[in-house]
């Protein structure tokens, strides 16, 4: 048994961040190694206090991603999440509606940002076993989802942001984190997630 490894998180600039990513083909997730790396970027993610992370984080142009969010230092207004494995996942926008996200991202150091995020969304993915599912996803954490689907595609979370609202994170915490909870409830309240 390996010991699980904390991975070095790759930061803005590096090539890997904005290269679309390719399939994993389903033979190769079951291997010891490949899952050895899902137990890695698990691992990588928790240390990080990230919501999500996506393979191209650590340096692997693979189509995988995870989010978890339990209590959450760098989140502490974001709803649970139960750990999800995401593998070649496919997401469709289940309603025109949008709401303002606040995002931050483990490979963009001391920059948030308000981006619009689609509030209901269906999620095709294959588990870290390669076994299909498909699951419903609402508000907050489907926002999340969206921001790790948009690593495999190369497209980091400023690109979708208006750049007024940039800001540090001791800014946020200053400034806007009060008006953001608020405001983060009446999603919850509206989706329920
Ligand atoms: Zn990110």
């Amino acid at each position: 048994m390996v010991p699980d490894m904390v991975l070095d998180i790759v930061q803005i600039g590096h090539p890997v961040l904005r290269a679309p990513c390719h399939d994993v083909p389903g033979e190769e997730l079951g291997t010891p190694g490949m899952q050895e790396f899902v137990d890695d970027l698990i691992e990588t993610k928790r240390a990080a206090n990230g919501a999500g992370i996506a393979a191209p984080q650590v340096g692997k142009p693979w189509r995988m991603f995870i989010v978890e969010v339990r209590d959450n230092p760098r989140y502490p207004y974001k709803p649970h999440a139960e750990l999800t494995v995401c593998v070649n996942p496919r997401i469709t926008f289940l309603t025109p509606d949008r709401y303002l996200n606040y995002e931050g991202c483990l490979s963009i150091p001391d920059l948030r940002g308000q981006v619009p995020r689609c509030p209901h969304i269906r999620l095709q993915a294959l588990d870290r076993f390669g076994v299909p599912f498909e699951r419903e996803i609402k508000g907050i954490t489907a926002g999340t989802f969206q921001h790790e689907y948009d690593h495999l595609e190369g497209i980091l979370f400023p690109d979708r942001a208006d750049p007024r609202t940039f800001c540090t994170w001791k800014e946020f915490a200053e400034r806007y984190q009060a008006g953001v909870e608020k405001a983060v409830r009446q999603v919850v309240d509206q989706w329920g997630e």
